[in-house]
């Protein structure tokens, strides 16, 4: 087994650091934060069109499009590179790893020129309309409606979405909508651009549990809301086919980021009784695991081979590991882990709120992960049935 990069890669890996070494923002450039996940900062935006315009954004896309037709190996040392510094390439990340995904895959050339290049130059932020009050986990079951009206010209959407993340904050929602009532339920569906200063939107940010003071959720609601047929993304009634391509786009290298919070771990994880050392061993296990579990993924897909079924081994083990080990390190810290910082790892100034707080907090923010993306039961069930290929339940 190869665990080393080849010279191509490793000399891409050079020309990266050595851009980041010039070009990082000054730290006291970078005191303005962000308060949603569709809220970028100036210093932020502008260094994320830095990024763009040198190829440094997304590098697997094509220079158009922020990118320089790297490799996915190449693809993968750009990240791993960026996270060893605790810098984001973008603060609105379902802009940029969805929905400008989605819109490049999926678009038009207009709606490419009017949508994805500003949301990836930073110019523009984006929302994704996923999931309702009665469609979450079965996301094939949502309610919200559009009607095509009149002449053909128009559709009139009706329906509330929830946990919209940024939405408040965003330009454009990337909004999963029926058009076909009467079709079987994954047939139906119609995904449109609609931006958020269109008449009938209404966005109402809600607190959460790890975040009390910087709103990022939102209900948003459609009332005889018209958008123009031109916003459709991708063929009429085949936006199931635009989901699956967009959650695609979100999981192809999530488990880095796992791999990035177990590190993080344990750095910060101060393993006292013997317990908790039993604790500290799982949770390194689990770590090297999912890395060599995670590369193996990514060769396979290098050589053409990509298994999206098996991503979701890396999800629901990454996920949980991390899950797992806040919970010990809170518990081995005691009562002090509800109120003292619990991190000893280097100070990220770019957005140090992500990687401190209290060992509560880091616990209470990996729900996230085994909820975001499709929840752990659902990981399972699709181990179960389409990994390991044992009978439907
Ligand atoms: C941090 C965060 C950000 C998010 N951002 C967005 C966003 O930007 N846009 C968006 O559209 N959505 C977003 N979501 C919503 C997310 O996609 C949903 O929360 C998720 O799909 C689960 O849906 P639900 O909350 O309705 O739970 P439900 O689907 O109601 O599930 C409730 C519980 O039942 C279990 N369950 C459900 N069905 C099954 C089954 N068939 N078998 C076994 N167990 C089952 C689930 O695992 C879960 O434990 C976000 C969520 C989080 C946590």
């Amino acid at each position: 087994m190869q665990l080393t990069f080849d010279a191509e890669v490793e000399a891409f890996r050079t020309e990266f650091t050595a851009f980041l070494d010039t070009h990082l923002p000054a730290e006291a450039d970078t005191a303005e934060r962000s308060h949603s996940t569709a809220d970028v900062p100036v210093w932020a935006r502008r260094w994320q069109r830095l990024l763009f315009d040198e190829g440094w954004l997304l590098p697997g896309n094509p220079p158009e499009f922020g990118g320089r037709n790297a490799t996915l190996m190449q693809s993968y040392v750009h990240l791993e590179e960026l996270s060893r510094r605790r810098i984001y390439h973008s603060f609105n990340p379902q802009g940029l790893g969805i929905i400008a995904a989605s819109l490049l895959t999926f678009g038009t050339d207009e709606q490419k020129r009017r949508w994805a290049v500003p949301i990836l130059r930073a110019e523009m932020t984006a929302a994704l309309g996923m999931s309702e009050p009665g469609a979450g986990s079965d996301l094939a079951s949502l309610s919200t409606r559009a009607e095509l009206a009149g002449d053909g010209s128009q559709f009139v959407v009706n329906g509330q979405k929830v946990w919209t993340s940024g939405a408040h904050d965003a330009d454009v929602l990337l909004t999963f909508v029926r058009t076909d009532p009467d079709a079987p339920k994954h047939k139906g569906i119609s995904c449109l651009a609609i931006p958020t200063d269109t008449p009938g939107v209404t966005r109402r940010p809600f607190g959460s549990l790890t975040a009390p003071d910087d709103l990022d959720f939102n209900e948003v609601y459609f009332d005889d809301v018209r958008v123009p047929a031109q916003n459709l993304v991708g063929p009429l009634n085949e936006g199931w086919r635009v989901a699956g391509g967009s959650l695609g786009h979100e999981r192809t290298l999530l488990w880095l980021s796992f791999s990035d919070r177990m590190d993080e771990l344990l750095r910060d994880f101060r393993p006292l009784t013997d317990l908790d050392k039993d604790w500290y061993a799982t949770l390194a296990m689990d770590a090297q695991a999912l890395r060599l579990l995670g590369l193996r993924a990514l060769a396979r897909a290098a050589r053409g081979e990509q298994d999206v079924p098996a991503l979701s081994v890396l999800k629901l083990l990454g996920s949980e590991a991390v899950q797992k080990a806040a919970e010990r390190a809170l518990e081995a810290a005691g009562p002090d882990g509800l109120a003292h910082p619990a991190t000893t790892a280097p100070y990220a100034y770019m957005h140090w709120e992500d990687f401190a707080g209290s060992w509560f907090q880091r616990y209470a923010r990996t729900f996230a992960g085994t909820i975001a993306g499709g929840t752990s039961e659902i990981q399972r069930t699709i181990v179960a049935e389409r990994v390991l290929g044992l009978p439907r339940g």
